[in-house]
């Protein structure tokens, strides 16, 4: 049986890089760079006024002169004007250019402004270059902003908008399929009998994927019946580029999706990994190469087996670049006897030290969802040890940021 980074590494070494696409800047924050950012211009592109007042040389100002002669006005969006005579000011505007022979703003909150003359108060020091915002002290013209395999955050979308891209090179969004099987589940709204079970994993995983930017993806039920399952299924793999199923993966007689997606030429990558919960997970490859990860139908093999493969393969195959897991100190000693992988549901908090510590909120069995809500995430207990002792640091993996 598959370990759990094995898992992870047949499943990266299995899905080809979805395409790339052009993505105009209003919709880009969420999606992966596939291109550099470089500056179109310094930034900022002059000498920028940082506040609204006037502008003056400033060994007139440090030779004792208070009064100041205004000489024109400077608003934001006009070309730089020039100050002719060193012993006038020109009145600024936030955003406006520094005006030639000026390197000195005084903002208006300190000056008696008259008609034509501006008094600085008597009080006030300032040096050279005070409330100017020099050019090209962010970035330089032709400098790289923003790296290929950067998620755009809504700071990038300045980013990128400053350097005059109305629209980026991304991964394609892939098409999701989310496929829930059981012929005990009923939706939410209809009519439930004694021994049926609500539908759960079904929503709670497009939510997932959604609020990770994988935003078509749509669901759909199927009943355990073989032939049932072989037709929509079909149908599913020729839409879809990523099919996640959840139940019928396990050892039960109804449990026919490994059977059926072979039969329909999903080839089988791996069937199980070696932890807890998630145990039966199955993956393989449609064939045009679709992705389809079959999660056990137990409310937290599913949302834990979606958090740590599904969702990492999806970003990787976006072209995102992947980061190390955060640690975090165990909060309390954990005993896990089995030979298996444990991904233990934990909250986390930062105490007075600003130390990250993760406190283990114990599921009752697999099949306990309700334990998750107000968890963040779960910690990674490895194979080969049994007693993880308090304080101790682990991987941490939070249901939002794969
Ligand atoms: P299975 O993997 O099909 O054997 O299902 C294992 C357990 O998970 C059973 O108790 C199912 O009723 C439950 N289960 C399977 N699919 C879902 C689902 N979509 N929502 C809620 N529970 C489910
Ligand atoms: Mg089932």
């Amino acid at each position: 049986m598959l370990n759990s980074s094995d898992a992870s590494a047949a499943i990266a070494e299995s899905i080809p890089p979805f395409e790339t696409e052009e993505v105009v800047l209003a919709n880009a924050a969420g999606r992966v760079l596939r291109q550099a950012v470089c500056a179109e211009r310094d930034q900022p592109p002059f000498d920028r006024v940082m506040m609204d007042g006037i502008a003056v040389n400033f060994s007139t100002l440090d030779g004792g002169r208070r009064k100041f002669r205004i000489a024109a006005t400077q608003h934001a969006g006009d070309p730089g004007q020039t100050l002719g005579n060193p012993a006038d000011c020109i009145e600024v505007m936030t955003g406006a250019v520094l005006p030639h022979g000026c390197d000195c703003v005084i903002p208006v909150e300190r000056l008696a402004v008259t008609a034509d003359f501006a008094e600085v108060d008597a009080n006030y020091e300032t040096q050279q270059y005070r409330f100017v915002h020099k050019q090209g002290t962010d970035f330089s013209e032709g400098q790289e902003v923003l790296a290929p395999g950067h998620t755009i955050t809504p700071m990038d979308i300045a980013v990128i908008a400053s350097c005059g891209l109305g629209s980026i090179q991304a991964g394609r969004l892939p098409v999701v399929r989310v496929i829930s099987t059981g012929n005990e589940l009923v939706a939410a709204g209809d009519p439930i009998e004694p021994h049926q079970i609500r539908l759960s994993n079904g929503p709670s995983l497009v939510a997932m994927l959604v609020r990770q930017g994988f935003t078509d993806c749509a669901h759909d039920h199927l009943v355990d019946d073989r032939q049932l399952l072989a037709d929509r299924i079909a149908a599913h793999l020729a839409a879809a580029d990523v099919l996640i199923l959840s139940g019928g993966v396990s050892m039960g007689k109804a449990d026919f999706v490994p059977q059926v997606l072979a039969d329909l030429g999903v080839k089988k990558v791996f069937h199980k990994i070696s932890q807890r919960p998630g145990k039966p997970m199955w993956f393989g490859l449609g064939p045009r190469k679709q992705a389809v990860f079959a999660l056990p139908g137990n409310p937290v093999s599913t949302l834990v087996c979606c958090r740590q493969y599904v969702l990492p393969a999806l970003h990787r195959a976006s072209g995102r670049h992947t980061r190390a897991s955060d640690l975090a100190v165990l909060d309390e000693t954990v005993v896990f006897e089995p030979a298996l992988t444990n991904f233990l549901p934990v909250r986390v908090h930062t105490d007075t030290d600003g130390v990250l510590r993760a406190s283990p909120v114990r599921t009752n069995t697999s099949g306990d969802f309700a334990a998750l809500s107000g968890t963040d995430g779960y910690v990674e207990l490895a194979r080969n040890t049994s007693e993880f002792k308090a304080g101790c640091l682990l991987p941490l993996h939070r249901w939002d940021t794969p």
